[in-house]
């Protein structure tokens, strides 16, 4: 494979780094270094600055807004951000219903929602999970009667991120019951949720962030013209979507960010003490996290490569996901461990424990690791837990 970038492909990275260095708030970025949850409104607001830049939709094809750019591109952009430690796109909106709508959905509904969702003047979050249909999505029991030209819809859905934000959920609903397989009779449907009779209700982790919600949905009447694709469908549209959001949860360019600032992190003496550089044992475990994630850039940009021909991600997503969040999670407990006990108490921005010396390793990565190291014990279990995945590579990869 040839890894060499053409003198367009090094100019395009250098306007990117200009972006991210000049034209995106960089209180936003200030609020990253620092694992600071970013607002509602920061989130908005960087979102919008994107969009000013023409880079509203980094994945979409051009025809309905997005940057039209090649797999190289947007792997070049990816880097850069990551490299910048700015925040990801937020998924529901952009990666997630947008190309369902724009590959499944009709005319109308193109033009109603898509350049909303480019510009990020609506926040979208996704429902699909249950109390009981997580793994086992098919078993979901939210329904949505016919009513004339409304589907009433009775249920709840869990775990909805930033649900308290969002001004539309789409949902996987159960429109018929009278079927052969599970996974036929549901259907994919947009809901505003400012429509009466739905509730969100936070559900606040052990870190105390409000990050995940319960959503109620209590004879909620959506119009008959919210529902994507053909009624019955929603479940070959929601698989499709999951294998867009499994290969975007591997997060290769954030590993790579963060295992190079570690690096760096490891050539500094702190306290007066040898630099963790000095430690073989160590720095083995860096260069084995570098070797494995160097395995995964390569099968990342063959996945991008097949998506950049027209073809959906597939199933080796679920390697992408499996192994990019393995490593994801393995370089937060390398980041732990580099901060030793400095990194114990430290919840949202204050010390919960105060240490007697002041001289701590600093206000940067290392204090914020234990932050990083739990909320990202998340990232094996959403997108469809990694044992999930394992079954998914048995039978549609290995054919077992
Ligand atoms: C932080 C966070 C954010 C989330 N955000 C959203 C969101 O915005 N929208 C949304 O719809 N969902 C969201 N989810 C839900 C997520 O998709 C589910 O948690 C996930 O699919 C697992 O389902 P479950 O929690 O019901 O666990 P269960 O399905 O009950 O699984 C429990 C355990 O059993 C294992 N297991 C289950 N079945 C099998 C099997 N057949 N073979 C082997 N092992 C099995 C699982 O791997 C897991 O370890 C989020 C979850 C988290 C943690």
């Amino acid at each position: 494979m040839n890894v060499s970038f053409t003198d367009e492909e090094l100019a395009f990275r250098a306007e990117v780094r200009s972006f991210f260095e000049n034209d995106f708030p960089q209180d936003i970025l200030e609020k990253q270094n620092l694992s600071i949850p970013l607002s509602r409104d920061d989130t908005v607001r960087w979102h919008k600055a994107a969009f000013q830049r023409g880079w509203g939709a980094p994945n979409w094809p051009q025809e309905y807004g997005g940057t039209g750019w090649s797999t190289v591109q947007k792997y070049i952009f990816a880097d850069e951000q990551a490299r910048a430690n700015a925040p990801a796109y937020l998924p529901f909106g952009v990666s997630m219903v947008g190309p369902i709508i724009y590959s499944f959905g009709n005319d109308a509904q193109k033009q109603r929602f898509l350049p909303d969702i480019l510009e990020f003047n609506t926040w979208w979050c996704q429902g699909y999970s249950e109390t009981g249909a997580g793994s086992d999505l098919a078993s979901l029991k939210t329904r949505a009667d016919l009513d004339g030209d409304h589907f009433v819809v009775n249920g709840s859905k869990t775990w909805t991120t930033l649900a308290q934000y969002a001004d539309w959920i789409f949902c996987l609903v159960r429109t018929n019951s009278d079927v052969a397989r599970r996974q036929e009779g549901i259907s994919f449907l947009l809901i505003d949720m400012n429509t009466p009779g739905i509730s969100v209700k936070p559900i606040v982790l052990l870190d105390g962030e409000h990050e995940v919600n319960e959503v109620h949905f209590d004879n909620v009447r959506v119009p008959t013209e919210n529902l994507v694709g053909e009624e019955g469908k929603g479940w070959t549209y929601g698989k499709v979507l999951l294998q867009h959001e499994r290969t975007g949860i591997a997060g290769v360019a954030g590993s790579k960010y963060a295992l190079s600032r570690l690096r760096t992190q490891t050539g500094t003496a702190v306290r007066g003490a040898e630099p963790l550089a000095s430690n073989r044992i160590f720095m083995r475990k860096i260069a084995a996290a570098e070797v494995e994630l160097k395995a995964l850039e390569y099968t990342e940009l063959r996945t991008l490569a097949s998506v950049a021909s027209g073809k959906a991600p597939g199933p080796e997503s679920s390697i992408l996901k499996v192994a990019g969040t393995e490593l994801r999670q393995q370089i937060d407990a390398l980041c732990l461990e580099a901060a030793g006990y400095y990194a114990l108490p430290y919840v949202r921005d204050q010390y919960v424990v105060d240490f007697p010396d002041a001289d701590r390793i600093g206000e940067g990565d290392e204090t914020h690791s234990s932050l990083r190291y739990f909320n990202d014990r998340k990232v094996s279990i959403f997108g469809g837990s990694n044992e999930i995945q394992k079954n998914i590579i048995a039978k549609h990869v290995l054919g077992l």
